[in-house]
């Protein structure tokens, strides 16, 4: 993947593969491109090069423009909808209640039954240990409960994949605990996932592999304990001892 904004190359050639049922972090310095690669992997972004390869799919090519080609509204559509983001800052719907933040998208956007979706809504709200929230709004509720509810209303999508843009930096630290073990326990579950995370513990407990992104290329990867035990780079024990 290269994308660049105007003259800035932000990634700079950086591939990535997640199986199945992996929990794929990012981690790395302020500017090193880690959202933009979380963006760039469910189309939020284009690319300028590279190819995305959803479950064997290829869906990007390089130059083609997302859009352009026939069939690919309903390409991005899919893509998006089988990598459900969860935002740094929860990104709710103020006007909606919590239930009908979590069953907007599966009934607007997949035309799915309402009275299916609001079972499994309220099924995914108690998942996340907000079930007796689903009537509140958006700001009756604590940073902690409104990215548990994001993470509801991701996961009511049904996707194959979470992505998740640093879950729990907008969050207090006794917040942050609540988010942290709704991520263990969907890690647990065997969820694939991507997790860009300032949280090195966090990223050492649920990770199947760590990637350590420096300005814009990967610069170390491996499974958390090698890469959080004895990382290879300078560069990465230098970030390690300025984060812990
Ligand atoms: P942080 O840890 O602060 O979230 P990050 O690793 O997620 O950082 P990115 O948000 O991916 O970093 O940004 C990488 C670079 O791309 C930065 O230099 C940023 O200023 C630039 N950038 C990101 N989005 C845009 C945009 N829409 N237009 C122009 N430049 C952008
Ligand atoms: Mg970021």
């Amino acid at each position: 993947m290269h994308k660049s904004y105007g003259a800035l190359e932000v990634l700079k050639g950086v591939s990535l593969t997640a199986r199945r049922g992996d929990v794929v972090s990012l981690i790395g310095s302020s500017g090193s491109g880690k959202s933009t690669l979380l963006r760039c992997a469910n189309l939020l972004e284009d690319s300028q090069e590279g190819e995305i390869l959803f479950k064997g799919e290829a869906v990007h090519w390089r130059g083609s423009g997302l859009g352009r080609r026939p069939g690919d509204a309903k390409q991005v559509l899919r893509i998006r909808t089988n990598l459900s983001m969860v935002f740094q800052q929860f990104n709710l719907w103020s006007h909606m209640t919590i239930l009908q933040n979590v069953m907007e998208a599966p009934v607007t956007v997949l035309g799915r039954d309402r009275a299916e979706v609001e079972e499994k809504a309220r099924g995914y709200l108690a998942k996340v240990g907000i079930g007796d929230k689903a009537d509140a709004w958006p700001a009756q509720l604590s940073g902690g409960q409104q990215q548990r509810a994001a993470i509801a209303r991701a996961l009511c999508m049904e996707p194959e994949a979470l992505l998740f843009d640093e879950p729990t930096s907008a969050l207090d630290p006794e917040l942050e605990q609540e988010v942290v073990k709704v991520i263990k326990d969907l890690a647990a579950e065997g969820r694939t996932m991507l997790l860009v995370t300032h949280d090195m513990r966090l990223a050492a407990d649920v990770s199947d592999e760590v990637v350590f992104l420096h300005r814009g290329l990967i610069e170390e990867q491996g499974a958390p304990d090698a890469l959080f035990g004895s990382p290879g780079s300078e560069r990465l024990r230098q970030f390690l001892s300025a984060t812990t």
